[in-house]
């Protein structure tokens, strides 16, 4: 039989090409698992009773064999009648609806679009179906060159299923490169539910004789031989759809490792999600350590559609923190076929998003309120994730505040509520705003921990990237509180109370002292200011504002928005004690020269002690320290 396939475009596949260059791939994806569903049919008909006997060997085979390549299975097959509805007609017609629809798209067509078996005529010049119904019916012979005219003939195959063969075209050679094939296969396949096989792979095993023993060289070695086995490239029964009560942690952590066998570091833990109404969806999401850096590029969540690999950019479908984490969400009710706008917009994505979101959540809160010591030997490690979820969600904010820790200096972790209650009785301020201290580095902000520890006061450890927003944000949650870095002003002034040290240095002597030290400081970098301060404390001190600071290194990690603050160069406060016996000398000191080289030495101490003492000044420092001595 002859016959005209019913499009209105002449030729539709040139078209089809065109459109779907750069997705050419995913034609393989299409075949196969065309393939499987016409297994999965077929089992799930003997499981009726509606196929009778033994169903054979179900593995799905794929070969490159002289230019072609060949798909076979062993499902339902099709008859005449079911090639003439579902093929030449209403897969035509879908892609002729899909040609209609995204004539316009241009670039902006996704690679998902489920052609079906049409996308094969991106590859091939000529595709030929072989098939054979499990019902009583001829098998048949199909075959079309890519221009709307095809054939059907009976033909002779005496086993059940399909087989369908690509003649490939010569601009599509790479597709009949072995290792080519084994990526893709690879990459789409790899979880499918039916066996699939592609060629052979070798195996060594132990040489033995007639009766079972192993055979020994004239070195008393074992000999060994290669035996050639079917090389299966899918595991068909991946963890997320097995139950979660059925599986131990080290499952969980194999299958991670079988996700990405690039990644050598164990997850820390993972959600096993299993939701069937109002949507469909499986998957598991890891949580990696998440140190300093953040780079969702590298282990990426993969979307599956009924074990089928969709693809791993998930933008839109899970929100954006939650790319930070690694595995596999599989769902049917992802529109796959759609635009990433639309797919935004589609209120079952939003609902999937929302839903791991509150499951997360959800992982979190169980770990803290029944897990408290692991969920702190964790934190250092989900730190960022939960930031930037709180961050970035308003609902998952909320969430989030019930199991933030924060953790100080000596290591000690608290949960918001716990640590206020603990730090309240000193550390609140004239104003009743609770004064949280923080340090950035423990090493370099040393001395003013130390201070600050010494007049009782905690001091928290605050050391991620996104810390700058994150206090902001915290700022905002918790009524009456105030966060305030160690070095961002001297010792007495952190947590303002309403007692005030006298001063010892008179007014004039004041006034007369400042010009000297602004005399022999960098004016654009550094603001002296008089403080009186208690006078066995440093006669001089650097500190830094913690509103310019604070808004400088907002405006670096957000890159752009807060321009203005980021522009400014870095400046700090020399803040002179003049209640210090030291500083008092600077002022009675009549030779001019030993007055410089003292102030030169104790604004050089107060740099040394904050790290900002570098290069020739520190050269410089040490010499004059040498002659001094
Ligand atoms: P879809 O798979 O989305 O329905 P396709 O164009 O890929 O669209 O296939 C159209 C129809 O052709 C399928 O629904 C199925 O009925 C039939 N078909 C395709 N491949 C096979 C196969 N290997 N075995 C049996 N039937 C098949």
């Amino acid at each position: 039989m002859k016959g005209n396939i019913n499009v209105q475009t002449e030729n539709i596949f040139p078209v089809i090409k065109k459109f779907l260059y750069s997705d050419h791939e995913i034609f393989l994806r299409e075949l196969v698992s065309n393939a499987i569903d016409a297994t999965q049919k077929l089992k799930t008909l003997s499981s009726m009773g509606k196929v009778e006997g033994d169903l054979g060997d179900l593995t799905v085979e794929v070969k490159i064999e002289k230019g072609k390549l060949i798909v076979t299975d062993h499902g339902i097959g099709m008859t005449a009648e079911e090639i003439e509805k579902y093929i030449t007609q209403i897969a035509f017609s879908g892609a002729q609806e899909f040609l209609d629809k995204y004539k316009d798209a241009g670039e902006n067509l996704i690679g998902h679009f489920g052609l079906g078996f049409y996308s094969a005529f991106m590859v091939a010049d000529k595709v030929e179906i072989k098939t054979k119904s499990y019902q009583d019916a001829p098998a048949q012979h199909w075959s079309c060159d890519g221009s709307p005219a095809y054939e059907m003939k009976e033909c002779k195959k005496s086993d059940r299923g399909t087989e369908i063969i690509l003649h490939i075209s010569d601009d599509c050679k790479e597709f009949l490169d072995e290792q080519t094939i084994l990526q893709l296969l690879k990459k789409y396949c790899r979880f499918m539910p039916v066996p699939i096989r592609f060629g052979d792979e070798s195996k060594w095993e132990d040489k033995l004789d007639k009766d079972g023993n192993p055979v020994k060289d004239k070195d008393g070695h074992i000999e060994r031989v290669e035996k050639k086995q079917p090389r299966i490239i899918n595991n068909t029964n991946p963890a997320w759809r097995q139950k979660p009560a059925d599986l131990t942690d080290e499952d969980y952590k194999k299958f991670y490792h079988e996700l990405y066998p690039m990644n050598f570091e164990d997850p820390l833990f993972q959600i096993h999600l299993n939701v069937d109404y109002p949507f469909n969806l499986t998957g598991i999401l890891y949580f990696p350590k998440v140190r300093k850096t953040i780079d969702p590029n590298r282990n990426k969540i993969q979307l599956y559609c009924n074990q089928v690999f969709v693809t791993d950019s998930v933008e839109g479908v899970v929100p954006e923190y939650l790319m930070l984490l690694h595995g596999v969400l599989d769902s049917p009710d992802i529109p796959l076929n759609v635009s990433r706008s639309y797919l935004q917009s589609d209120s079952n994505v939003k609902k999937i998003s929302q839903h791991i979101s509150k499951k997360v959540a959800d992982k979190l809160e169980d770990m803290f309120k029944n897990g408290r010591e692991d969920f702190e030997s964790k934190w250092d490690d989900i730190k960022i994730f939960v930031e930037y979820g709180m961050l970035t969600e308003e609902k998952f904010c909320e969430r989030g505040l019930k199991f933030t820790l924060l953790k100080n200096t000596e290591g000690t972790y608290f949960p918001l509520d716990e640590y206020r209650e603990k730090i309240a009785p000193l550390q609140t301020d004239k104003d009743k705003n609770v004064v949280y201290l923080y340090a950035s580095d423990a090493e370099e902000q040393h001395s003013y921990i130390a201070q600050a520890k010494a007049k009782g006061y905690d001091v928290l450890l605050m050391d991620s990237v996104l810390n700058s927003h994150f206090v902001n944000l915290l700022e905002q949650k918790i009524e009456k509180t105030r966060f305030v870095r160690v070095d961002s002003d001297v010792v007495e002034k952190l947590i303002p109370h309403d007692d005030t040290i006298p001063e010892k240095m008179s007014k004039e002597d004041q006034e007369k002292l400042k010009p000297i030290i602004e005399g022999e400081v960098d004016k654009q970098k550094y603001t002296v200011v008089l403080e009186s301060l208690e006078a066995d404390e440093q006669p001089m001190l650097i500190t830094q504002s913690e509103f310019m600071r604070r808004y400088k290194e907002m405006s670096q990690t957000s890159g752009g928005g807060m321009g203005f603050y980021g522009e400014l160069p870095e400046s700090y406060n020399l803040v002179v004690n003049v209640n210090n016996p030291l500083v008092e000398r600077v002022l009675k000191e009549e030779d001019a020269d030993k007055q410089k080289q003292l102030v030169h030495q104790l604004a050089d101490l107060a740099l040394l002690s904050n790290g900002l003492l570098k290069g020739e000044a520190l050269t410089n420092f040490i010499k004059r320290s040498v002659s001094m001595i």
